[in-house]
């Protein structure tokens, strides 16, 4: 029997992501990485007894943005909370987090699949503080703690056990990236590490409502892992249903290196984090007045921006989603608008030509060699007739490979149309009168000869003449 129909999988993610903030999260510690071992650490960080931590503000205001940007309520009351581990990359033997009154909850994300946007729900978002790093290879004998970036800005995000199956998942991971780049709130690489993910993973019979046992994946370092490790862990649990056995809950690691997940920890090993109010951290009351400062300073959205795509710039609905997806893409394009004026050429180049690049390089537009200016040149060489659309495309292509402008290359290219009437003259009377039969037939009444005639004088002016020219003089000579 086909397990794939007889199984109905349920994935839930709990995401990281690390807070672009210019301080830690309850110290005044700088927030940055790459510096010396422990040079970026107070008592606050190094869990010095009597020290006393504050709420970063704009650690605050981050984490209220993205609750907003993700549809979710963000709660006037929000506190902290110790959550109890020992561990030597936690110096005060505790983290703080947040238990029972998260920044935000209750809110979703709409992901667009192949024939439908479906809504995932989004059930909290709390804030708290990273650990130390622990450094095994810096001696033989000991293992050193870097305690800089203890107290990073984290913010946790957690789904609904909404999702159906691994590419969802990634789909799911690649619409919060969206999101998140253009709340313009986390530096780094998003793919590559800034957004950390565990998943939740369970099978069940399908039509039946109680979940199965799910397993925790933790260790995946790209979307395209999170999709591979949760694709091989559900054919893993729906072998050992089928073979008799059961699935116990366990955090499971993904090895990248096998392509397998394998066993990290289970139920019983797991932590009593023994939960309690931070005693040194009062309550922080998010006022009305504040989470109205806060949505005045949202940037424009992806949703928000893809209907005034559409307003602004005539584009149809498709359009207008593919290019406000990535920030940086929609930003790369309104560029090229401003330096060219002309919104339909600009969109026709970056949907068809830049998009087409980006994927066969397998780079985001942020790391695109045509600058948006270097772009607009070539599309008004286009607009002003100087190149017709082949020798656009021929010239895009060299532009990749060189630091040239557009109107050096098309030049160098033997690509600039020739307007130049008296040079088309003689081609055109050399065509028209190599074709008697056609111009007869045209004379009669068969106007669609135009093309024949067209195309005949580009192939002898080896493609540099401007068609809309050369249509005007055939026509003009044929009428006489
Ligand atoms: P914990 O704090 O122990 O990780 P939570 O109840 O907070 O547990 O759940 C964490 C994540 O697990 C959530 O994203 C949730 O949607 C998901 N989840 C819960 N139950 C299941 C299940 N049976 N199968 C898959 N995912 C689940
Ligand atoms: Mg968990
Ligand atoms: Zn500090």
């Amino acid at each position: 029997m086909n397990q794939e129909t007889q199984y109905e999988v349920v994935i839930g993610l709990e995401v990281h992501l690390q807070l672009s903030t210019n301080t830690k999260i309850f110290c005044g510690c700088a927030n940055e990485f790459g510096q010396p071992p422990n040079t970026r650490t107070c008592p606050v960080c190094l869990g010095l007894p009597g020290s006393l931590p504050v709420v970063n503000a704009r650690a605050l205001e981050f984490a209220v943005k993205v609750g907003l940007a993700l549809n979710c309520t963000v709660n006037p009351f929000v506190k902290f909370d110790r959550k109890n581990y020992f561990y030597p990359d936690c110096p005060k033997a505790y983290q703080i987090s947040q238990f029972d009154h998260p920044i935000a909850e209750h809110g979703y994300l709409n992901i667009s699949l192949e024939d439908e946007i479906k809504k995932i729900g989004i059930t909290r978002i709390h804030m708290e503080e990273d650990a130390g790093k622990l450094i095994h290879d810096n001696d033989p004998n000991y293992t050193s703690v870097d305690l800089n970036r203890a107290g990073t800005p984290l913010i946790e995000i957690v789904s609904e056990p909404d999702i159906r199956t691994p590419k969802e998942a990634a789909t799911y991971m690649r619409a919060l990236r969206d999101i998140l780049q253009y709340l313009d709130i986390c530096d780094g690489n998003l793919e590559q590490g800034s957004l950390r993910c565990d998943a939740n993973v369970s099978v069940r019979p399908r039509g039946r409502e109680k979940f199965g046992t799910r397993t925790e994946l933790k260790n995946m370092n790209s979307f395209r892992n999170v999709e591979k490790a949760i694709e091989f862990e559900i054919y893993r649990q729906i072998e050992l249903i089928e073979e008799g056995g059961e699935v116990v809950q366990q955090t499971r690691l993904w090895d990248t290196t096998k392509n397998q997940t394998r066993v990290m920890r289970s139920k019983e090993e797991a932590h009593d984090y023994r939960y309690f109010p931070e005693p040194d951290l009062p309550p922080v009351i998010v006022t009305a007045e504040l989470l109205a400062d806060i949505k005045e300073e949202l940037p424009e959205l992806a949703d928000v921006r893809q209907k005034r795509f559409m307003e602004e710039y005539a584009m149809s609905e498709n359009d207008a989603v593919t290019l406000t997806e990535s920030r940086y893409l929609a930003d790369y394009f309104e560029e090229v608008v401003s330096f060219t004026n002309s919104p339909k050429s600009a969109s026709n180049m970056v949907l068809s030509e830049v998009l087409r690049v980006l994927n066969e390089q397998s780079i985001d537009i942020r790391e695109f060699s045509v600058t948006p200016e270097r772009l607009s040149v070539l599309i008004k060489l286009k607009e002003e007739d100087k190149i017709n659309s082949s020798a656009m495309q021929e010239v895009f292509n060299a532009m990749l490979g060189s630091e040239k402008s557009a109107e050096e290359l098309a030049k160098e290219m033997n690509l600039i149309q020739v307007s130049d009437s008296g040079f088309l003259e003689p081609i055109v009377d050399e065509i028209v009168a190599e074709n008697p039969d056609e111009v007869k037939r045209y004379k009669e009444g068969k106007k669609q000869l135009m093309g024949f005639f067209v195309g005949q004088v580009m192939k002898a002016s080896k493609g540099k003449a401007n068609p809309k020219l050369v249509t005007e003089m055939v026509s003009k000579k044929l009428q006489s």
